[in-house]
């Protein structure tokens, strides 16, 4: 299969080009076709890192926003400010003969009485509580959560609660999209939750 049989913007296929890719990957060519569909339908992926993961979720956060409208559209969960911020360059790479624009959501890397006008934020979950109890952008013109390395995030003290509180304050048609490298009980029964009605991927 090929890129090119995808429904993607010709600005998207641009950066796909500019940073190498020839063809999609299998995890690619399995999401690809149906994050992009529409109606948007949630999905839940198997995948470690390696297999392209992050520029399938990439495409279809880049594809769902309206560049037109400044402000954030899309939140992408990671479990650590390292992960955020190599997420933050593939989707900058890819994105980058768009208008659209991205920023980290870690600690420091906001302020509280400023609007936040651009359409992705990546970032680690404490922070989009603080930023949603500080109304810093409006949780309601969300259209798409991801939450890549849900294992991971598990794992950590307290992320998979303020997962959950921050998927609250969106409004109830967003896409969720789930990826874990791992799908032990306690994750499987998570993304159940996370992700209802979800297409699911099994490498
Ligand atoms: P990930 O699984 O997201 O950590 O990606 C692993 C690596 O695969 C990254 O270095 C990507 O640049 C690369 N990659 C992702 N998709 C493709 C593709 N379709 N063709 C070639 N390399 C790719």
């Amino acid at each position: 299969s090929a890129f090119e049989d995808l429904p993607i913007h010709p600005d998207l296929m641009k950066g796909i080009y500019a940073v190498g890719f020839k063809k999609p990957s299998k995890i690619q060519e399995k999401a690809l076709p149906m994050l992009l569909n529409n109606p948007p339908r949630n999905l839940i992926g198997q995948s470690q890192s390696g297999t392209g993961k992050t520029a399938a979720f990439t495409l279809n956060m880049l594809s769902r926003v309206d560049p037109a409208i400044l402000t954030p559209q899309v939140i992408c969960l990671c479990p650590s400010r390292e992960l955020a911020r190599q997420t933050q360059e593939v989707i900058d790479k890819i994105g980058q003969f768009t208008q659209i624009s991205t920023m980290l959501a870690v600690p420091g890397s906001w302020s509280r009485n400023q609007k936040i006008d651009k359409h992705i934020l990546i970032g680690t979950p404490g922070t989009f509580i603080d930023m949603i109890a500080r109304k810093v952008f409006d949780p309601k013109a969300i259209r798409v959560l991801v939450l890549d390395e849900a294992d991971e995030m598990l794992n950590q003290q307290g992320q998979g609660d303020q997962t959950t509180r921050i998927k609250r304050a969106l409004p109830p048609n967003v896409q969720n999209v789930l990826f874990s490298a791992t799908f032990p009980d306690d994750v499987q029964d998570f993304a159940d939750r996370f992700a209802p009605e979800a297409n699911k991927i099994f490498l």
